[in-house]
């Protein structure tokens, strides 16, 4: 069986057109799933009978299925996906109060980066998700909304590192972009990163218009070393160089996100030498209130701990923001619900 979901839009006209039928019949399909929420080929009732019959004998729709599905008091939904290796990840839908309805998604099972304070990198990592994969888990989430809440936003930011599987991730997320797929402005839609130099340099020569997050969590070498082992083989310095084309090539900013860790990363020397580094740069910091992780040793900052390294960035000058990880009574944060339910 083929997997509808792997198809590019060309490769899946062409199958078409190859059997004599007609090449938009693709776009149909494609309307069908990514914005009429349909499961089946037998829901595409504008599809010819015959038609729809071929295609279900021809095309696997779904290769995932949901193991558990977990609701928040606050709207945030988060979904364990089982894939058709037994091979388990998580995706999470997070709704705001502006009506923003947001998907997050993973890139890979597992991952490699072994970041000391995050659970998806506690076991390595398994192996690299398919496009169709990445576009299964916006499926799913897509289908928990009401008929009246759209998606308005993607973020790949769960389990993995995206750019070290660019070749599934950018397909997937052209697709979420695309007027026939989810019509999801290119703006609207954040890679996070662990900071890959070449990754970067990769993407901003793409010029997709994504927003890009870096996870910096220190602004030291000696820091960033111990906190996100994958540094030690670039350094801080090619991070920021790669985040300063991105912006050269794109004109957008970037975000850095820092993971706030109670006496580790929280200090006053710290948001110094954070400002050292931005200095004239156009960035904007998101500050991360850690998520504790069953059995690692890092914990969360008070609240005035935390009001009081960000009021030191925002006297210097800096943009900064404080994004309060939803869902926590669901284990929303990446890599929790999977360690969960280990079979
Ligand atoms: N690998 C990519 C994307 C997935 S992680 C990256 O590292 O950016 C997405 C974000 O969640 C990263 O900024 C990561 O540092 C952060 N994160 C991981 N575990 C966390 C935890 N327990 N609490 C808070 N943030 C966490
Ligand atoms: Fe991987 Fe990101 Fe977790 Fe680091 S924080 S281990 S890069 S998923």
């Amino acid at each position: 069986m083929l997997r509808l979901l792997e198809q590019s839009p060309e490769g899946f006209r062409d199958w078409l057109t190859d059997r004599g039928l007609p090449g938009y019949r693709a776009a149909q399909v494609r309307k069908w799933l990514f914005q009429k929420r349909a499961a089946a080929f037998d829901e595409m009732t504008d599809l010819p009978l015959e038609l729809r019959k071929q295609l279900a004998a021809e095309f696997a729709i779904w290769t995932t299925y949901i193991v558990e599905r977990r609701r928040a008091g606050d709207g945030t939904e988060k979904l364990l996906l089982e894939l058709h290796d037994a091979e388990r990840i998580e995706c999470v839908l997070l709704r705001d109060d502006k009506q923003h309805c947001t998907v997050c998604l993973s890139s890979q099972v597992g991952c490699a980066m072994g970041c000391a304070f995050c659970a998806t990198g506690l076991d390595g990592v398994r192996r690299n998700l398919s496009s169709g994969e990445i576009l299964e888990q916006m499926l799913h989430l897509q289908r928990l909304l009401a008929e009246d809440e759209r998606l308005s936003h993607v973020v790949v930011m769960g389990m993995g590192e995206p750019l070290l599987n660019l070749d599934a991730v950018l397909p997937a997320l052209a697709m979420a972009a695309d007027r026939d797929g989810l019509g999801i402005g290119a703006r609207r839609i954040t890679i996070s990163t662990v900071g890959i130099p070449a990754g970067i340099h990769r993407l901003a020569e793409e010029n997709c218009q994504y927003h890009l997050a870096v996870s910096l969590h220190a602004a030291t070498d000696a820091l960033r070393n111990e906190l996100v082992p994958a540094n030690r083989g670039f350094g801080v310095a090619a991070v920021l160089e790669a985040a300063d084309e991105y912006f050269a090539l794109t004109k957008r900013r970037v975000t850095f996100e820092y993971v706030l860790l109670a006496g580790v990363n929280d200090q006053a020397d710290h948001a110094r030498q954070l400002i050292a580094l931005l200095r004239g740069r156009p960035a904007l910091v998101n500050v991360i209130p850690y998520n504790p992780v069953p059995g690692l040793p890092y914990r969360t900052p008070t609240p005035t701990a935390t009001a009081k390294f960000v009021e030191i960035l925002t006297q210097s000058g800096l943009n900064v923001n404080i994004r309060f990880r939803k869902g926590d009574r669901i284990r929303a944060a990446c890599g929790q619900l999977r360690r969960l339910k280990r079979h």
